[in-house]
């Protein structure tokens, strides 16, 4: 595909970062590899904008993938970071912040008892699952086709995210023994989660699973799907992880736990509270987190885990998160989901806007989506258009179909007006895309 328009000072920049960087990025989706052109290279953002290095504006969609709820540098989260950064930017001892964070999660997510911090998201699955094997003595993991648990090797089988974007059957680099206790289900199907407990008695730790997918876009749970997996787990001895890594402090104030009330065993957050900084965390039942050390025999560390400014802009953002500003973020989302749905029912495009809570993507299709195999039946090709029509008149989506578009408070009537514009031209190039 051609671009009619060009980003010159970010292609310089792709180029340098090219010969020192593997891909020229830091995380693969960032490299536009599913829909082509030049990544843009962002210097600054503010509410909901983005401006990048040759000086174009974007209304923001993907939000650093979730964390910037209240949108870019909200000054009461700049205050808190840089009254924090002044005090020195890592102790490698326990300090305040990270307790009041700590407190903070506990206060609003009550199957939370306690919980240790670390820095990102893929920390905190790979030590929820380590922590699920070393209380049950157990060593099997379920996952679910399509879900993303960050790039933990037992889990990137059959992952969503980037590795669906990439199209990637496997990971060179984890071995057979890394993925072979590892059992992927389709997503969605309670049978197929109960014939797997029935061929392995006793073998499997836990199920670790999406709150609500976002990662093969957002393909929310059915109705019961997750009381079901809780209830097996709770029959079979095995543990239930809920990963709220991206719902997580999203959905709601509880997250997707908030909305659907099924109490795990343990749970995994990141992205919204740290604020836009690198903290994460596990945590629920005391008595499972009772073995991690140094309560316990499971090893679990990091240097930077509890960073002072890292827990000083979580902590800032989480206090503002009340319930006025989930109404304000799902009010946004709503708005947009019904902008973009009327944009493709002009052009006739077949498509399905899905959603959880405020977390939506579109799935061009209109066969209902409820697992991986339904997001990838999907016309594809055609977000490759819509994205760059969409960028070219300065709206920024995530680089592909299968992730999830996310908003903030700060996107207010100016941005989604920006947006709305953009609409009609980016669906008729939908519609007219061929494969
Ligand atoms: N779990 C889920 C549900 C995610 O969406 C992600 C990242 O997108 C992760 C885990 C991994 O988090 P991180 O990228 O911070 O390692």
């Amino acid at each position: 595909m051609a671009y009619s328009y060009e980003a010159p000072v970010s292609q310089t920049l792709f180029d340098r970062a090219s010969l020192v960087t593997p891909g020229g990025v830091n995380s693969p989706v960032r490299a536009f590899r599913a829909v082509g052109g030049t990544p843009r290279f962002m210097v600054s953002g503010t509410g909901p904008y983005l401006t990048d290095a040759d000086g174009r504006e974007y209304v923001d969609l993907v939000c650093s993938w979730g964390p910037m709820i209240l949108g870019h540098a909200h000054p009461e989260v700049v205050a808190a970071v840089q009254d924090a950064v002044v005090r020195g930017t890592s102790f490698g001892t326990p300090g305040e912040g990270e307790v009041a964070l700590a407190e903070e999660i506990v206060a609003r997510i009550e199957p939370v008892e306690q919980v240790r911090l670390v820095s990102s998201g893929t920390e905190a699955t790979m030590s929820a699952i380590r922590l699920a094997r070393g209380f049950t003595g157990r060593a099997k993991v379920v996952k679910f086709a399509g879900c993303y648990h960050g790039h933990v090797d037992a889990l990137l089988a059959a992952a969503g995210s980037g590795v669906a974007t990439l199209g990637l059957p496997d990971t060179p680099g984890v071995t057979g023994a890394q993925a072979g206790d590892t059992i992927v289900l389709p997503y969605n199907d309670l049978e197929a989660v109960c014939a797997a407990f029935a061929a392995r008695p006793g073998e499997i730790a836990c199920v670790i699973t999406e709150a609500s997918p976002g990662n093969m876009g957002v393909v929310p749970p059915l109705d019961g799907f997750n009381a079901g997996l809780k209830e097996i787990c709770a029959a079979e001895g095995a543990l239930y992880i809920s990963d709220e890594v991206m719902t997580g402090f999203r959905t709601s104030k509880a997250g997707w736990y908030g909305i659907d009330g099924v109490r795990p065993d343990l749970m995994t957050f990141g992205k919204v509270m740290g604020g836009g900084f690198p903290a994460a965390a596990f945590g629920g039942r005391a008595d499972v987190m009772a073995h991690l050390a140094p309560a316990g025999p499971v090893y679990q560390a990091g240097t930077l885990s509890g960073n002072p400014v890292a827990t000083a802009a979580g902590l800032a953002q989480l206090r503002l998160l009340d319930d006025a500003a989930y109404a304000k973020v799902d009010a946004v989302s709503a708005q947009l989901r019904s902008l973009v749905g009327e944009a493709f029912t002009k052009e006739g495009v077949a498509h399905t806007v899905s959603a959880a809570s405020n977390m939506f993507s579109v799935f061009f299709t209109d066969e209902p989506v409820r697992d991986y195999e339904g997001a990838k039946k999907q016309e594809a090709f055609r977000f490759t258009a819509f994205f760059h029509s969409m960028l070219e008149q300065g709206v920024y989506l995530p680089p592909s179909a299968f992730e999830s578009w996310f908003v903030s408070t700060a996107h207010d009537e100016r941005a989604l007006e920006r947006v709305a514009a953009a609409l009609p031209a980016a669906a008729r190039a939908a519609s007219e895309a061929t494969a």
